[in-house]
C-alpha cells in the first residue's frame, strides 16, 4: 500500500494488527509533518498562538462583539509548512486525492451534529475552481453535508486590509430551501478549510443565527499563526 500523500509505501509486510486496522493510506511522517502544531501556549477558544495562555484572546473577544453566534471552535491542525504546501497544490491543481488526505488527518465527532454546512465559496471563485474545497473534504469524510448559505460577489478576503476586512458587510446570505426547514434547537456545525482572521467563520454564523440553532459551532481543517 502506498502514502496517498507522498507515494512511498506505507508498510511492508502486513501484521497481525494491520490486518484487523482499517488500511490507512498515509505514512506516518506524512501525518506528523501535517498535523505539526507550533510549540508555545494557546487561546482556550480558537487555537491562536498566544504569549500567555487564556480562554478567551483580544481576537476571539472582538469577533465576539461584532459577530455573537458562534460557540464551540474546533481545528485538525495548524497551516503549517506542509499544510500549506497541501493546500497550495490542492486549490490551485485541484487534485482530489488530496481532499482524501485531509480527511485521513481528521480526527472529529461530526455525529455530535444535526447539521454540517460548508463555508460557500463565490460564484467567480467557483468557476475558477469548479468545486467547493471544503464540502469535497467533507464528501471524503463520508459526512452528510447541506448547503445553506450563498455568497455575494465581495472583494477576496485577501486583497482586503484586517480594518477593511472588519467594516466589510456580511457576504453572507441564508439560501431559499433554509426557509421551510424547523431548524430550530438543532445543533449545527460551519466547516471551513483554513482559519485566518476568523472573519469568514464568525460571518457564515452570522447569518445563520436567526435560525435559532441550540449551538453553532465551527471546524476548521487548518488555522494559521500569526504572533
Ligand atoms: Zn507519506
Ligand atoms: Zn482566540
Amino acid at each position: 500500500m502506498r502514502c496517498l500523500y507522498c507515494h512511498h509505501k506505507v508498510n511492508g509486510e502486513p501484521t497481525l494488527i494491520s490486518f484487523f486496522q482499517r488500511d490507512v493510506p498515509l505514512c506516518q511522517d506524512c501525518r506528523s509533518a501535517l498535523l505539526f502544531k507550533y510549540p508555545g501556549e494557546r487561546c482556550g477558544r480558537c487555537h491562536q498562538l498566544v504569549v500567555t495562555a487564556v480562554d478567551i484572546c483580544r481576537d476571539c473577544r472582538l469577533l465576539g462583539e461584532l459577530y455573537p453566534a458562534v460557540d464551540k471552535m474546533y481545528t485538525v491542525t495548524d497551516y503549517n509548512e506542509e499544510m500549506k504546501l497541501l493546500l497550495h497544490r490542492y486549490k490551485f491543481v485541484g487534485d482530489y486525492a488530496l481532499s482524501e488526505v485531509i480527511a485521513l488527518l481528521t480526527d472529529f465527532n461530526f455525529k455530535q451534529y444535526d447539521y454540517v454546512v460548508p463555508v460557500p465559496v463565490s460564484d467567480s471563485r467557483m468557476k475558477e475552481r469548479t468545486y467547493n474545497q471544503t464540502s469535497v473534504i467533507l464528501k471524503a469524510l463520508g459526512v452528510k453535508y447541506t448547503d445553506m448559505l450563498g455568497t455575494k460577489k465581495v472583494k477576496r478576503q485577501s486583497e482586503l486590509s484586517r480594518a477593511e476586512r472588519l467594516k466589510s458587510t456580511n457576504p453572507f446570505y441564508l439560501l431559499e430551501n433554509v426557509r421551510d426547514m424547523n431548524l430550530s434547537g438543532k445543533r449545527l456545525l460551519i466547516a471551513d478549510d483554513i482559519y485566518t482572521t476568523g472573519i469568514t467563520m464568525h460571518q457564515a454564523a452570522v447569518a445563520v443565527k436567526s435560525l435559532n440553532f441550540q449551538n453553532i459551532d465551527v471546524l476548521t481543517f487548518s488555522k494559521t499563526q500569526h504572533i
